[in-house]
């Protein structure tokens, strides 16, 4: 199966192995034939943060986008979701309700598993602030999942010690703030999305940001500030609109990407002397994750 159509790159090769269980069970029976077949593990969202090599994956790729489903409690603010619900999906649902805590979460196009990995933000909130737990799988143990707080995840700007193990975020459950008027929660989570994509190159195929910001610096700024925004390799190019935001324009391949992430951090560093990391896991590349 090639990955290419489950990224938001639209880039990538095949997976060696390839599966989207349609719910916890079947992810759990597909994870123990995994260890059972001896073969490496990797598990992904919606595919928006992610650079796939254009060699492909080995192993067992799972995708979780068929994982869908959440229960919110209006008065509690309890709300529990499955990993491949889509982080969009669930701050509509709990501004419905009159839950606040997730408005910054509208324009995340990713789903509530690869939000707790990369701790996604933005617009002032972060997956951290409002994550009560997690239940997890080790594919190492598959028969065994388990349950661990939020404040045991290492939390810090987009990043959680999940994104140094193998575990597999099966679902989440979230404390929001109950009790608020729906129409105005649903307002400013409106409002949010429309300050997003009126800055943000959503029409054209993009992971997002590409590079952490440097605190205090903002690495588009310091993108910007070289003239580097249409820079290309192939058929990648720092976005004209944002240029943290590396677009793909066409047939863009993995390594046009990477090679253009590296163009930029290497004149990044010459001219600020600054080092960019990217925001973007890779798969494929190296092993890991
Ligand atoms: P994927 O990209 O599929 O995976 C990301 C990582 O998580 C990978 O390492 C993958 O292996 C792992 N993973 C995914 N699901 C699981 C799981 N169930 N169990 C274990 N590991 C898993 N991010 C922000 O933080 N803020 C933004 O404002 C923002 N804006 C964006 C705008 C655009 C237009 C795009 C395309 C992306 C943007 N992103 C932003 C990046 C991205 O949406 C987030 O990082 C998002 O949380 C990734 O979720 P995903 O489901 O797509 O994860």
């Amino acid at each position: 199966m090639n990955l290419r159509a489950f990224t938001t790159w639209k880039v990538g090769g095949p997976a060696e192995w390839f599966a989207e269980p349609g719910d916890q069970a079947e992810l759990i029976a597909l994870a123990a034939w995994a260890h059972g077949q001896g073969l490496a593990l990797r598990c992904i969202g919606a595919g928006s943060n992610l650079l796939i090599a254009d060699a492909g994956v080995p192993g067992l790729t799972l995708c979780n986008r068929r994982l869908q489903g959440s229960r919110l409690e209006a008065q509690s603010g309890l709300v529990e979701a499955e990993a491949g619900e889509p982080m969009p999906t669930l701050a509509r649902k709990a501004a419905r309700l009159g839950l606040s805590g997730l408005e910054w979460a509208v324009g995340i196009p990713g789903t509530v598993g690869g939000a707790v990995v990369m701790n996604a933000g933005a617009q002032g909130g972060c997956t951290a602030d409002w994550l009560a737990s997690v239940r997890l799988l080790d594919p190492a143990n598959p028969g065994a999942p388990f349950e661990l707080p939020g404040h045991e995840l290492d939390f810090a700007y987009r990043h959680s010690r999940l994104q140094a193990e193998s575990w597999i975020v099966l679902s989440a459950t979230f404390q929001l703030d109950a009790g608020h008027d729906p129409t105005s929660v649903t307002a400013l989570t409106s409002a949010n999305l429309h300050s997003r994509t009126s800055t943000q190159p959503y029409q054209q195929p993009s992971c997002g940001s590409v590079f952490r910001n440097p605190e205090p610096q903002k690495a588009g700024q310091l993108i910007e500030a070289l003239g580097l925004k249409g820079l290309q390799i192939g058929e990648a190019q720092v976005s004209p609109i944002h240029a943290n935001f590396i677009v793909n324009t066409g047939q863009a391949s993995a390594a046009d990407i990477a090679a253009l992430i590296q163009e930029v951090q290497g004149r990044v560093m010459a001219s600020h002397g600054i080092a960019l990391h990217p925001e973007v896991k890779r798969l494929g590349f190296e092993p890991g994750r």
